[in-house]
């Protein structure tokens, strides 16, 4: 195995937690997908990334996920010794971009609530249970993502390594299940974890199928 964008896996792999999805299944299909993932990432004939501990340049782009990731996610947060903390995060930075598209997040640069540290440097407060899109913005260039962290205007061109992002988009389709739908984090984390209603929310959401980029 190596970088090459040989995506027949990653398809079986769709097709294999959409079903998991449709009957229930959701931690399966999630950890399935993450496994999948540990395979590719490290195998040793993959192109070395730039992506290092405590850098978290990307952690202020709008991250979308799927209900499967939230409910693990959720989890986490639950079970875990920070949940008072982490949700009242999770609230306040969902008030701050209420309203807002995931374009408007990205350019405001508003970092994920998840982070422990500030932009640029930190670590995730949830790493084992990170969401797909942060699994897989994997970056051969972090000067790249340096300057769109600093600069979020400037043009996106993505740093992330191909196999990564391709297999996000594919095998999250298959987590999004029949609704082919995935949320804004910190909407669907407040919904699960404080029980509020999803209308009141008004999470933006997106077709997970055909979305060229991570947001
Ligand atoms: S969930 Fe964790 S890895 Fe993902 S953006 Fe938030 S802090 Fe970063």
């Amino acid at each position: 195995m190596s970088d090459e964008l040989d995506l027949s896996a990653a398809n079986t792999l769709r097709k294999e937690v959409f079903r998991l999805v449709v009957r229930g299944d959701r931690r399966p299909a999630v950890t399935r997908v993450y496994e999948h993932l540990r395979v590719i990432q490290e195998d040793p004939a993959a192109a070395p990334t730039d992506c290092k501990d405590g850098c978290a340049h990307c952690c202020s782009l709008p991250v979308m996920i799927t209900v499967p990731e939230a409910d693990l996610l959720a989890e986490a947060i639950e079970q875990g010794p920070r949940r008072e903390e982490l949700v009242r995060r999770l609230v306040g930075s969902h008030a701050e971009i209420a309203g807002l598209s995931a374009e408007e997040i990205a350019l405001r640069g508003v970092p994920c609530p998840l982070l422990d540290g500030s932009s640029g440097r930190g670590s995730c407060a949830v790493y084992e249970a990170r969401p797909l899109a942060c699994r897989t913005y994997t970056s051969y260039d972090v000067s790249i993502c340096q300057a769109h962290a600093e600069n979020p205007t400037i043009e996106r061109t993505s740093p992330a390594r191909p196999l990564d992002y391709l297999t996000q988009l594919v095998t999250q389709s298959g987590l999004a299940g029949p609704t082919q739908k995935a949320f804004e984090l910190r909407a669907l984390l407040v919904e699960l974890l404080t029980k509020e209603k999803r209308k009141k929310l008004q999470p933006a959401t997106i077709d997970v199928t055909f979305r060229p980029e991570r947001q």
